[in-house]
């Protein structure tokens, strides 16, 4: 999947859980999971986070190869473990929420990159390789597909009207100016 799908599918994935557990689907977490959906591909110096990132994605790359253990389940599983720990200490507590959304965007990119005929290693450090083969990487049907359920997820799970509900405070206080 492209970067440009990535982010979209990533953030209706963090709207369908949010959904799913009665939270409200807040703007920032909508942002972290996006970014959550492009970390896979830091191990790629070409990817848009790995560009930026080079002094990571370089050696990463360079030590792990694409699309090898950051696109498994040991990925998130250690990557829930780490920020757990982390987020558990009490200067870094405060940062404890974006740990769902980056996790649940990180799962959606190997859910995504799974869905394309290359296919990601699943069960690393198992060699085989898992795909649904829906469609190819950058084809419009992958557009179309992230398109679809992503509309889908925003208006049947009334997305759109939270959003409206937060954005609503700041236009009450600019008719107020007025
Ligand atoms: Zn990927």
């Amino acid at each position: 999947m492209m970067a440009r799908s990535h982010v979209p599918f990533a953030m209706t994935w963090w709207w369908v859980f949010s959904l799913l557990i009665g939270q409200p689907v807040v703007g920032l977490g909508t942002l972290i999971a996006g970014i959550g959906g492009l970390l896979p591909d830091l191990d790629h110096p070409k990817s848009v986070l790995g560009r930026k990132l080079f002094f990571i994605s370089v050696p990463l790359s360079a030590l792990v190869g694409h699309r090898g253990i950051t696109h498994s389940l040991m990925a998130v599983v250690a990557m829930v473990g780490i920020l757990a720990i982390v987020t558990s200490m009490p200067e870094y507590k405060p940062y404890r929420w974006m740990v769902a959304p980056l996790c649940i965007g990180y799962l959606s990119h190997i859910f995504g990159d799974l869905l394309t005929p290359s296919g990601v290693p699943l069960l690393y450090p198992k060699r085989k390789n898992f795909s649904l083969k829906l469609f190819k990487t950058g084809d419009w049907k992958e557009t179309a597909t992230v398109g679809i359920i992503g509309v889908m997820v925003f208006v049947l799970g009334g997305v759109w009207q939270q959003m409206i509900g937060q954005v609503e405070p700041i236009f009450a206080m600019l008719r107020a100016l007025r």
